[in-house]
């Protein structure tokens, strides 16, 4: 069952998400509708925000995208990208390393509008997974910018505070009928 999406405007996305601690059914229920949304709406990612809901909880799927490349690392050595997808990642820490990417990114949250981001080009993370299990990877290329998305989602930071200049001047006007028309939804 796929949930509703959260649209730019709504005040939950500005929200940081609160700190899951222990996995419960609870929990597990929700990342099973959070990974049915992500897959309805074809999204690279999701955060709880996205779906109303503030804690440290994000879905990432790279596996739809085959134009832009992905590495994972496990211990140092490279992984399988495909097989360690979906992630589940519940209270992640990462730590962004590389050199910055410039790359297009855009968001389930604001349908239609796209812009150039900045980007460290690699990211270390740790995070654990709806059984509660703690893990750790590195990841590279469209995988780290993904998880970068989404853990900015999870601090109440969007893609638009990112955009490139040229980027936002151009969506700026886009940004501002999506606002309007969130409000206006939200006021009924
Ligand atoms: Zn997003």
């Amino acid at each position: 069952m796929a949930l509703p999406i959260v649209k730019y405007g709504d005040p939950v996305l500005r929200r940081k998400g609160e700190r899951v601690g222990p996995v419960t059914d609870e929990i597990r229920d929700f990342v099973a509708l959070m990974l049915d949304t992500m897959a309805d709406a074809r999204g690279v990612g999701l955060a709880a925000q996205q779906v109303g809901r503030a804690i440290q909880l994000a879905v990432v799927d790279v596996r739809g995208v085959k134009d832009r490349p992905s590495q994972l690392w496990l211990d140092g050595a490279e992984a399988s990208v495909d097989a360690f997808m979906p992630l589940v990642l519940i209270d992640p820490v990462i730590r962004p390393t590389g050199e910055k990417v410039k790359g297009p990114e855009g968001c389930l949250s604001f349908p239609e509008i796209y812009g150039d981001v900045e980007r460290p080009g690699e990211v270390e993370v740790s995070a654990r997974n709806e059984q509660g299990e703690e893990y750790r990877f590195k990841a590279g290329g469209l995988l780290a910018r993904a998880i970068q998305h989404e853990v900015d989602h999870l601090n109440g930071v969007l893609f638009i505070d990112r955009m490139d200049a040229e980027s936002r001047t151009e969506a700026q006007p886009d940004i501002e009928l999506l606002m309007a028309a969130t409000r206006k939804v939200l006021r009924k």
